[in-house]
């Protein structure tokens, strides 16, 4: 245990100290690097240690400091080990209080803090115990006489393991006296003015130590962070995000990439041959996407399009069209099941078409891998197609004028900035994505985007009909299958979703693939879940492609992209426990063709409210814009992030839901800073970003 002050011990942060870390790899872990990010690293909550309530005041189930001098200290060993001290008030006898303070995880070197004689104060919630008023786990601290109390309230900071509340507190009161360019505007006057926005100065200092006693509106306002002082902050750290992407993409019309005009002689040749004609969306979205291609800025565009508008034909048309300028172009997508078939689905379009397709996946053998690599690295391969084993240092195209990545969303920003880094910079790049964006999203973290909607679908689809079934009567949808598949349709059967456990999930989904296989003799059912080898998985898929397979138990792992046109019939089970988004996607891999679908949603009752509202949203829509909206609407937009994204610090004040107003205000000042006053902005750019750029803008 390390040493510790004498005295000036919070049992938390003892109990959580680890010896031998440096004060420093503390404060990097909390994102501080500089004075300024002290002075930036603002309080989750406060406590108010400026009043003394005494001690027969004390009122159970409220959060208050007493004080008093320890009349005993004990260990006792019932109904647990716990430290008791027992406090008392020197006060005349008649308003005498006693107060109980209770430690079930304590350090010896404690009960000598805490020795009979000692005055202390102690901060904690009071509750009415067995023996009177007490605290559990109290903050205490012990003090001469007439100690005085602070002025301010006292603020209580994000922190780390080890890394004591006073420790910080003394850091960032430091940071604040240091220097007063620390806490100087960075904004000029008239956007001061104009927002009528606190200084900044007086919004850091009001936050780290506000004064006590506020009214009640007041104090709220700085709980909720709607205070003025907190919409400061937000302010800044919101300009601070759109200066950062102001600064990216003016960076980006710096950049020069290879024009990729195209000739027309592999595009044409692929659209002659396509069984379909392209629609108006996808003929636009093309056309868009040329001309890009054929600019010297980079391109950055990402492609919108509900689950079967048709997106991958435009990204093959675009790849075409960068191989006939003499560059590769890469197609990556996120799961196995979805490169692979991404991977066959050009090889049959292009098949006959001088274009060699490397394929490249984690589970690839050794001896087809390093010939997948030879090619890509050598331009006999002008096309590769893989999953994010793509991203991986290994991988050499020398030749890539265009990176393709398909469900952009499921890369995660590590990824994705990964991918800025990997020779992309000079690459033209077009992401693809069947999830909108929510509009605050897309004015932060994707705003450096352009943006093309496939707002079409093609032709001769029969929307699939959803039906809402309950469990008891899944021996109805069973039949259904049997009739779909006596007709020489095919069917998904999708397991529930277990997130809590991967392994019984696999089980859930093997004895369902028995059950099936049980109660549909006459029929071939087929598994399909994440623990197979790739191999295994792809045999099974063009099992299923080929029609060999009438039923499909799956786990998600078909959630997106998988194309069979001749499934037109879904079972999921434990509907209830999917997100919306994965429900619309799920339901999208039916109603491919021209034939009808049905998609049955099996749910076990009773239903949540949640649940309830979800499966409503579903049943009632098929547009993918929709559900996404109102799936917004029940989730709110962080989580759109996902939760692959969560640890990286992208916004630290300003909230995207709340906030969104505020978005904008920052958006346009963001556009006038930069243009009457270019020094104040790359100021403010340093303050808040110094070394993080990268995330921020991620
Ligand atoms: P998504 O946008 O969900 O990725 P896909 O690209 O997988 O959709 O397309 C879904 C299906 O629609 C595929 O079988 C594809 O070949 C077919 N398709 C694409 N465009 C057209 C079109 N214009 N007319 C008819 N079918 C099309
Ligand atoms: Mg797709």
């Amino acid at each position: 245990m390390p040493k510790r002050r004498k005295g000036s011990a919070s049992a938390e942060s003892e109990a959580k100290s680890a010896p031998g870390r440096g004060l420093r790899d503390q404060l990097v872990k909390l994102g501080i690097a500089r004075d300024q990010d002290l002075v930036l690293h603002l309080p989750l909550r406060y406590e108010d240690h400026t009043r003394v309530v005494p001690l027969h005041a004390l009122a159970p189930g409220t959060t208050a400091q007493a004080e008093g001098v320890v009349v005993n200290t004990d260990i006792q060993y019932r109904p647990r080990r716990q430290l008791v001290a027992l406090i008392g008030d020197d006060a005349d006898a008649a308003r005498s209080g006693q107060l109980i303070l209770r430690f079930f995880h304590f350090y010896p070197s404690m009960q000598k803090a805490l020795a009979p004689g000692t005055r202390v104060r102690v901060f904690g919630e009071v509750r009415e115990g067995h023996f009177g008023r007490e605290i559990v786990h109290p903050q205490f601290k012990a003090i001469a006489p007439d100690t005085p109390l602070p002025d301010r309230l006292t603020p209580v900071y994000p922190t780390t393991a080890g890394l004591a509340q006073d420790a910080l507190r003394k850091l960032a009161a430091r940071a604040l006296a240091a220097d007063p360019a620390l806490t100087a505007e960075t904004l000029p006057d008239w956007l001061v003015a104009k927002r009528q926005l606190w200084k900044f100065g007086d919004a850091v200092r009001f936050l780290h130590a506000p004064p006590p006693r506020l009214s009640s509106p007041t104090q709220r306002a700085l709980d909720e962070r709607t205070h003025p002082a907190w919409t400061r902050l937000k302010f800044d750290e919101l300009v601070a995000q759109q200066l950062s992407l102001k600064a990216h993409r003016r960076a980006r019309a710096e950049k020069r990439a290879q024009p990729l005009a195209g000739t027309g002689a592999l595009t044409d040749a692929l659209l002659a041959r396509l069984p379909f004609s392209l629609t108006h969306a996808q003929q636009r979205v093309r056309r868009e996407i040329g001309s890009d291609l054929a600019r010297t800025t980079p391109m950055q565009r990402l492609l919108q399009g509900d689950v079967g508008s048709g997106k991958t034909i435009v990204a093959a048309l675009a790849a075409l069209q960068a191989i006939e300028s003499g560059r590769q172009a890469a197609f990556m997508a996120p799961t196995e099941i979805l490169a692979e078939q991404h991977y066959r689905k050009l090889l049959q379009w292009l098949d006959g078409l001088p274009v060699e397709i490397a394929w490249l996946s984690g589970g690839l053998p050794a001896k087809r891998r390093r010939a997948a690599l030879e090619a890509m690295a050598s331009g006999a391969a002008m096309l590769a197609v893989g999953t994010h084993a793509l991203f991986e240092d290994e991988v050499l195209l020398p030749l890539l004028g265009l990176a393709i990545v398909d469900e952009q969303h499921r890369f995660g920003v590590a990824q994705r900035l990964r991918l800025r880094g990997k020779a992309m910079g000079e690459a033209h790049q077009l992401m693809m994505s069947a999830t909108p964006i929510p509009r605050t999203l897309a004015m932060t973290f994707y705003a450096d985007l352009d943006v093309s909607v496939l707002d079409e679908m093609p032709p001769g689809r029969t929307p699939v009909a959803t039906r809402l079934v309950s469990q008891k009567r899944r021996a109805e949808v069973v039949e259904r299958v049997r009739r779909a598949c006596a007709e020489g349709r095919q069917a998904y059967w999708v397991c529930p979703l277990i997130e809590e456990s991967e392994k019984l999930e696999l089980q859930t989904a093997v004895a369902l693939h028995a059950e099936l296989t049980a109660v549909l003799p006459e029929l071939r059912v087929g598994l399909l879940h994440g623990r197979m080898k790739p191999d295994e998985k792809a045999a099974v898929m063009a099992d299923f492609v080929a029609g060999g397979i009438g039923v499909l138990v799956a786990t998600t792992v078909i959630e997106v992209g998988v194309d069979v046109p001749n499934a037109t019939l879904m079972a999921i089970e434990h509907a209830e426990r999917f997100g919306l988004a994965q429900l619309h996607q799920l339901r999208g891999r039916v109603g491919r063709g021209a034939a009808e679908s049905t998609c049955y949603l099996l749910f076990e009752e009773p239903l949540t409210d949640t649940a309830k509202a979800r499966l409503k949203v579903i049943y009632e829509n098929t547009d993918g814009f929709e559900i996404a909206r109102q799936d917004l609407v029940i989730r709110g937009p962080g989580e759109f992030l996902g939760a692959r994204q969560s640890g990286v610090p992208l916004l630290r004040f300003a909230d995207l839901e709340k906030d969104a107003a505020l978005i904008e205000q920052a958006r346009d000042a963001a556009e006038e800073l930069l243009r009457r006053d270019p020094a104040a902005a790359a100021a403010h750019l340093a303050r808040w970003l110094g070394g993080k750029e990268e995330f921020i803008k991620a």
